[in-house]
């Protein structure tokens, strides 16, 4: 991954999904540039107006389309010039830092459980639109997935319906090291989750690790199952009330606090609602697909520090090439 300071950029959209809407293409040599933007502010006034910054990430956009870059994430932050400089409104450009990093390709090895009469719990239909979904959801990192192989596995009544963390671990043994990741989609799985992942602590090449998805979970799960590989955490909406996002608490990578509709987290964003936006959040239901660039700070779940942590959620703590 290569860190440049970019004077081209993009389009500032105020849609994070304006972006991730784009295509991506497999193989297709792609660079993703994801942005923060610098904007310096005296007495708490940002000393150029939002729609100069929009221009210029505007005009960095277009820039960077020329060379086949196109722009993943942006982030404003709003930060105070020393008083030592005196400004004249206006006369300061936008700070654009950029993060060039090349697209990875991950294949997906599908483990698909079959009921007694030899019926899969899943079609290639359902695993392709999962796939799609991950894609969409990826485009964020830069990161592509594809239908590596499809198996059936018959006559493990025990896989197909798992009780246990046990029967778990089991299943994900029955294929490892395929270059890519492991995907078993089975009938249910203990406790009613959407989904799990094998222990994050285990290295690459663990004979048990893996990660399994129910046949009722839902668009996003596996797409959230994978960030567990990636090494991302899950990320809990407990404790924080009516708390507005601010820099501290979602991170100064991911803070855009513009005014004038120049951020992509409005002020008067709830954090439990950002929460909620985030790929890693725990739970289903929830529109949730953001990867922000840097960690966001939450209570975890048992709290053994009770103190508000950065939650690793974000560009910055991925392995963006995982396998199992
Ligand atoms: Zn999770």
């Amino acid at each position: 991954m290569n860190n440049h300071n970019i004077n081209i950029a993009s389009n500032f959209t105020h849609s994070f999904y304006a972006v991730t809407n784009d295509t991506a293409t497999v193989g297709a040599d792609i660079k993703t540039v994801t942005l923060s933007v610098g904007v310096m502010t005296t007495n708490g006034v940002a000393v150029v107006t939002d729609s100069r910054v929009e221009q210029d990430i505007q005009r960095t956009r277009e820039r960077l389309a020329q060379v086949n870059v196109r722009v993943a994430t942006n982030a404003v932050v709003y930060f105070d010039a020393p008083d030592s400089v005196a400004t004249p409104f206006d006369s300061w450009n936008p700070i654009i830092l950029g993060q060039v990093v090349t697209n990875t390709m991950t294949g997906l090895h599908f483990y698909v459980l079959c009921d007694e009469y030899g019926q899969p719990c899943v079609s290639t239909n359902w695993i392709d639109a999962r796939v799609a979904n991950a894609n969409h959801a990826y485009a964020q990192s830069a990161m592509t997935f594809y239908r590596a192989s499809i198996t059936y596995i018959y006559n493990e009544p025990d896989w197909f319906h798992i009780t246990s963390r046990n029967k778990f671990e089991e299943m994900c043994a029955y294929a490892s090291n395929t270059g890519g990741l492991e995907v078993y989609c089975v009938s249910w799985l203990y406790g009613g989750a959407a989904g799990r992942h094998s222990n994050p602590n285990w290295k690459n090449g663990h004979p048990n690790m893996g990660l399994a998805i129910t046949a009722k979970s839902g668009p996003y799960a596996l797409a959230h199952e994978i960030g567990h590989a990636c090494g991302l955490g899950d990320i809990f909406d407990t404790l924080l009330g009516d708390m507005l996002v601010s820099g501290y608490l979602i991170g100064n990578l991911n803070w855009s606090g513009g005014g004038g509709g120049t951020g992509y987290y409005p002020h008067n964003l709830k954090h439990v609602d950002l929460i909620r936006r985030l790929l890693m959040y725990y739970q289903q239901g929830y529109d949730s697909r953001d990867i922000p660039l840097g960690s966001v700070r939450a209570y975890e779940q048992v709290p053994l520090n009770p103190g508000l942590q950065p939650i690793k959620v974000g560009v910055d703590s991925m392995n963006r090439n995982p396998r199992h």
